[in-house]
């Protein structure tokens, strides 16, 4: 019996953001989401997580497409280069979007704001969670320099994965999440879940870092009209670690594949090094040889 189920999946997506150069990290995920896509029969979709434009640079979007080329990855849909990015697939031009879900939150009554600098939610919380503070002091949503957050509760959520389903409540370090910043951006949490639904992802890739982060817009897809994502797979994968310590950074220039490139490293011992942290038995030298290691090694 596959330790897996063998469901077919219609969409699942890589999501990189283009404030660094992308690394081995960025690299690992790409590959695992090829090999996901191929067991579960999914297409794959490019998205450019550009909302926080402060840090996106055009250079590290030119480097995205360049990379993606390099390591011969493949996607069906979502740009296939800068301008087609710039003009047609920035989160910029989903704005609409994502205030039109805003305002169906704020209609259900389940936004309030919030003036709490970071420094004081620190102060009076160890673990940084939101102790509720602005709930009940009924600040106006159109107040400038406000954060809006969500009114969460305990209710249980159910999360698909490939062979079982969790249950539990939003974590405690997410209560009271924010939905749209201080700058009248929506927040990366409802962003990307809005994205996910409109494209129609259902199953989701991501690195275990990010687990807190699934609960949450599961949470936020629960609350919209019947959608896809909340009855959508979820699969975290482990994170590459430098010196098995740190997980790996933007940063860390010596890590990014720009910069492993520079060195005169080929794209087939990126894939080895890719192999070896997944202790694979065998050596592999491409995409389509990690894919056939990796479904063959049938991680549950
Ligand atoms: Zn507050």
């Amino acid at each position: 019996m596959a330790p897996f189920s063998m469901k077919t999946y219609r969409l699942t997506r890589i999501a990189p953001t283009p404030s660094g150069f992308l690394h081995l990290g960025n690299a690992l995920s790409f590959a695992i989401t090829y090999a996901l896509a191929k067991r579960h029969g999914t297409k794959i979709m490019l998205r450019i997580d550009d909302l926080d434009q402060n840090r996106v640079k055009m250079s590290y979007v030119e480097d995205l497409f360049d990379t993606l080329r390099f390591l011969d990855f493949p996607w069906h849909y979502g740009p296939r280069n800068v301008k087609e990015y710039q003009d047609s697939f920035s989160q910029i031009h989903r704005m609409p979007l994502y205030h039109k879900v805003l305002d169906q939150l704020v209609g259900k009554n389940l936004v309030y704001a919030c003036q709490c600098s970071r420094k004081k939610i620190a102060q009076s919380s160890p673990d940084g969670s939101y102790p509720g503070t602005c709930r009940a002091k009924h600040i106006g949503l159109g107040h400038k320099q406000v954060n809006w957050r969500l009114k969460t509760d305990q209710r249980p959520l159910t999360m698909q994965m490939e062979s079982n389903e969790l249950v539990s409540p939003l974590p405690a370090i997410m209560k009271d999440f924010i939905i749209r910043k201080k700058d009248g951006a929506p927040s990366y949490q409802l962003a990307s879940v809005v994205d996910d639904i409109h494209y129609g992802v259902d199953l989701i890739v991501r690195g275990d870092d990010l687990q807190d982060s699934s609960w949450t817009q599961l949470f936020i897809a629960d609350l919209l009209p019947e959608n896809q994502f909340s009855k959508g797979t979820f699969y975290h994968h482990p994170l590459l670690m430098d010196n098995g310590e740190h997980k790996l950074s933007k940063s860390a220039g010596s890590t990014s594949i720009h910069g492993l490139r520079k060195l005169g490293k080929s794209k087939e011992a990126i894939y080895q090094q890719l192999g070896v942290f997944m202790g694979f038995s065998e050596s592999v030298f491409s995409l389509e040889e990690f894919e056939r290691a990796f479904n063959q090694k049938r991680l549950p």
